[in-house]
C-alpha cells in the first residue's frame, strides 16, 4: 500500500506534472516573475468560478486577513469578533493590528461561530465579525449578515479552509463561501483545498470602493504610480504561483468531490460507533472537507492515535489549544473568555487523513484501523 499522507500532495502533482512543467517553464522563460499576465488571468478566472466582482491576490491567506481589516479603515481598540476555535492567524492579525478580539464560542455541531453568541458579544466599539468556514463546513452566514446589517458592522469570511463550498439561503438563493460577506479572505497555502506550490493568498469583494481600497493596502499603499495615499503593505501572489493556481482551480471541483466520496466513506463505516461523532453537514452547508474531524467521546484521543500511528495511520489535532488560552493573547484578557463548547471540541476532535488522492485500500485501511481501536 503507498503509504498514507494527511495530504498526498506528491502523488497529486503527478499527476498535472505536464501541465505544471510547461505552464512554469514558460514564467521561466518569460521572466515575469512578479505581476505576470497569469496573476490577472487567474484572478479573472477565479472571479468567475466564485461568481463576485473582484478578487484580488496577495501573498498568503494571513495577510489577506490582514489587508482587509487595513481596507475597512478599523482604528486600534476597535473590537472584532472572532471564533477561538479557528487557525491563529483569524486571531493574529486582530493583535497585530492594535484591535481587540471578542472571542466568541462556536455552534457544538458546525464547529463555526454560533450567531447566537454573536449578537450577545456586540457592543458599541465592535467593528467587524470573521466568521470561519472552520474544515470546509460554512458558517449559518444568513443570521449573521442578518446582526452585522442592524449594528452596521462589517463582516470578513475567512474562507482559506471553505473555497468551492456552499451556503443556501433560507430563499434557496445558493453562494459561494467566501462571497456572502462584504469581503472574503483565502489561503492558497499548498494542502488547501486550492493551493500552489508555495504561499499565496486572495481577497473577494462585491463593493467597488472596498476593491479600490484592498488593491492600494496590497500595493504600499498606491494609488499611482509613487503615489502613497494610505499605508499599505507589500503582498502580491507571483507569477509562478498562479499557474499553478490555474491549472488546479480547473479541478477544484473533481478535487472536491474526491473530498467528499472520502467524507463519504467514512460517514458510513463510523455511523454506528457510539464514541464517535461524525463531522455535522448543515443543510444549509455545501461542505468541502478540507478536514474530516470527527469527535470522540469515551475514548482515549491519545490512545487512538497513538494506535493509529503504530499502524502507519497519520491524525491529526485540529487545534490542541483555542486561540483565547495561546500566551500571545494574555495580554488581550484571552484567558477570561468562557468559551465551553470552544474549549470541549478541544479535548475531543481528531482530523483522519483527507485528500484528493486517497486509494480505496488505505481508505479500507484507515477505517479498519479506526474501528479495530474502538470494539
Ligand atoms: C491556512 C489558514 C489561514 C492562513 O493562511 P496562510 O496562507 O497560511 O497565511 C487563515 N485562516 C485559516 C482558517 C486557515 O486555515
Amino acid at each position: 500500500m503507498v503509504p498514507i499522507q494527511m495530504v498526498d500532495l506528491k502523488r497529486q502533482y503527478a499527476k498535472i506534472k505536464e501541465q505544471v512543467d510547461v505552464a512554469m517553464q514558460e514564467v521561466l522563460k518569460s521572466a515575469a516573475f512578479i505581476n505576470g499576465a497569469p496573476v490577472q488571468q487567474f484572478a479573472a478566472e477565479l472571479q468567475e468560478y466564485l461568481g463576485i466582482k473582484h478578487v484580488i491576490p496577495c501573498a498568503n491567506g494571513t495577510d489577506a486577513l490582514q489587508i482587509a481589516m487595513m481596507a475597512i479603515g478599523l482604528q486600534p481598540g476597535d473590537e472584532v469578533i472572532t471564533p477561538s476555535f479557528t487557525f491563529i492567524a483569524t486571531a493574529e492579525v486582530i493583535a497585530l493590528l492594535q484591535l481587540k478580539p471578542v472571542f466568541v464560542d462556536v455552534d457544538p455541531q458546525t464547529y463555526c461561530l454560533d450567531p447566537a453568541a454573536v449578537e450577545k458579544a456586540i457592543t458599541p466599539k465592535t467593528r467587524a465579525i470573521v466568521p470561519v468556514h472552520l474544515y470546509g463546513h460554512s458558517a449559518d452566514m444568513e443570521p449573521l449578515m442578518a446582526i452585522a446589517r442592524k449594528h452596521n458592522i462589517t463582516v470578513i469570511e475567512d474562507n482559506a479552509q471553505a473555497i468551492g463550498g456552499n451556503y443556501t439561503f433560507r430563499d434557496g438563493v445558493v453562494k459561494k463561501t467566501g462571497t456572502i460577506g462584504h469581503i472574503g479572505c483565502t489561503s492558497f497555502f499548498p494542502s488547501k483545498n486550492l493551493g500552489c506550490y508555495g504561499d499565496g493568498g486572495a481577497l473577494f469583494t462585491d463593493d467597488e470602493e472596498l476593491a479600490a481600497r484592498i488593491k492600494m493596502v496590497v500595493n504600499h499603499g498606491q494609488s499611482a504610480r509613487y503615489y502613497h495615499d494610505v499605508v499599505g503593505v507589500n503582498s502580491r501572489l507571483d507569477t509562478l504561483q498562479a499557474v499553478v493556481l490555474r491549472i488546479k482551480l480547473q479541478l477544484l471541483d473533481e478535487y472536491i468531490a474526491a473530498r467528499r466520496a472520502v467524507a463519504d466513506a467514512y460517514d458510513a463505516a463510523f455511523a454506528g460507533i457510539p464514541q464517535i461523532t461524525v463531522p455535522y453537514r448543515a443543510p444549509y452547508s455545501y461542505h468541502v472537507y478540507h478536514q474530516y474531524t470527527l469527535q470522540l467521546n469515551g475514548a482515549s484521543r491519545d490512545e487512538l492515535q497513538k494506535y493509529l500511528q503504530e499502524r502507519n495511520v497519520p491524525s491529526m489535532i485540529y487545534y490542541p489549544v483555542p486561540a483565547h488560552r495561546q500566551k500571545m493573547f494574555a495580554g488581550f484578557g484571552g484567558a477570561d473568555f468562557r468559551l465551553p463548547v470552544t474549549d470541549d471540541l478541544t479535548t475531543k476532535v481528531i482530523s483522519l487523513p483527507i485528500h484528493t488522492e486517497m486509494d480505496q485500500d488505505q481508505l479500507a485501511h484507515i477505517i479498519n484501523s479506526v474501528q479495530s481501536f474502538l470494539n
